[in-house]
């Protein structure tokens, strides 16, 4: 029995009972991946069931405010994902529904090779091939590739491999399978050899070669960013209630859109917020420190109680937002635990 067979009867005989594999809704599908990339399957259920809710149907999500959508993301982070998600059920609502076509799908803002391989498969059950991180594990063991993963034309001979193994009318299965192999059994390290399926094939399993594959070369450090995050607060002049002044982050860049508690990479915060944002303050004292980790930056930020001295400009970049308006609003994961400190009425103190 081939190997395709073997792991595909395995996946059959039992797997992990998550919520986008109890439909073949290439819309839920679609969500679900775009959710799981770059994020655990235990951390993405919530989510992707509220989503779910607000969001029934490719039309509800084209309908809806790009600003509701993100607020269902709020959490999930590389926002990015969220508003291509959003434009294209923008354009999958104009073309009159799901496109059924790889080349269709894969034409859709924000959809990748793995993705359209992803619903082409597991949606309409076509041969394609999904090769995310965890089929490039499996694959590189079971061949014993010694090309670096990082490398487009190992991808390639991977992907190849991948396709030229689909089981005749079973691409749902396979698909599903390879991935739930990878994270399930075939995990990075110490993989579970005896409980897997592909054992007798496997020839990094026979050569004693597993915990070397696969190659991956080490991607570049996040480079270290120090930003000076000021709280500026006020009483609200009608309901008496506490207020932090918010900034919305620039349309393109990192967290394009979002709002920020406003912060410079200058460390002398009277400079750096007159030049950055024409702001007139007053730096007080050290609040807290936390840091976040992007892809390619690491945001050390040291947090100043602010004082305002001059006026805030009247557009819609800023803000006054008390603790409940702070929840509405879309405030990245980035400054989460700040946005904890104020939430504590004993953090909250006015300058
Ligand atoms: S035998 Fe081990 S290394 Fe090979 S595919 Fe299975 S779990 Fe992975």
């Amino acid at each position: 029995m081939c190997w395709e067979s073997k792991l595909t009867d395995w996946y059959e005989e039992g797997h992990r009972d998550l919520p986008w594999r109890r439909t073949r809704d290439p819309y839920k599908i679609w969500v679900s991946e775009i959710m799981l990339q770059q994020t655990r399957v235990e951390a993405v259920i919530g989510y992707y069931h509220r989503f779910m809710e607000a969001f029934p149907t490719v039309e509800a999500l084209a309908s809806a405010p790009i600003d509701t959508v993100l607020k269902y993301w709020e959490g999930l982070g590389y926002y990015s994902r969220a508003r291509n998600l959003h434009k294209a059920a923008g354009q999958i609502v104009e073309m009159g529904g799901f496109p059924a076509t790889y080349e269709g799908i894969r034409a859709l803002a924000g959809i990748g090779d793995y993705t359209a391989g992803a619903i082409w498969s597991i949606a309409f059950n076509q041969p394609a091939a999904a090769v995310d991180g965890n089929v490039l594990r499996v694959i590189s063991r079971l061949y014993v590739l010694d090309g670096d993963i990082m490398e487009e034309k190992n991808r390639r001979t991977i992907a190849d491999i991948v396709l030229a193994h689909v089981p005749e009318g079973k691409a749902n299965t396979y698909t599903q399978s390879l991935m739930e192999l990878g994270a399930t059994v075939c995990i990075p390290k110490n993989p579970r050899c005896e409980k897997c399926p592909l054992m007798e094939a496997c020839q990094a399993y026979a050569q004693g070669r597993t915990s070397e594959l696969p190659i991956k070369k080490k991607k570049d450090k996040q480079k270290v960013v120090d930003r000076y995050i000021g709280i500026i607060e006020r009483r609200n002049p009608h309901t008496g209630n506490r207020e932090v002044l918010m900034h919305r982050r620039p349309p393109k860049g990192l967290l394009q859109g979002l709002w920020e508690y406003p912060g410079v990479e200058n460390d002398n915060i009277k400079e750096g917020f007159a030049a950055e944002f024409g702001l007139e303050v007053e730096a007080k004292g050290h609040l807290l420190d936390c840091e976040h980790i992007f892809t390619h930056r690491h945001w050390k930020m040291q947090v100043y109680e602010v004082q305002l001295t001059g006026s805030v400009p009247e557009n819609d970049e800023w803000c006054w937002a008390s603790v409940d308006k702070q929840a509405e609003l879309m405030i990245p994961t980035a400054f989460r635990k700040i946005q904890e400190y104020l939430a504590e009425p004993e953090q909250l103190r006015l300058v």
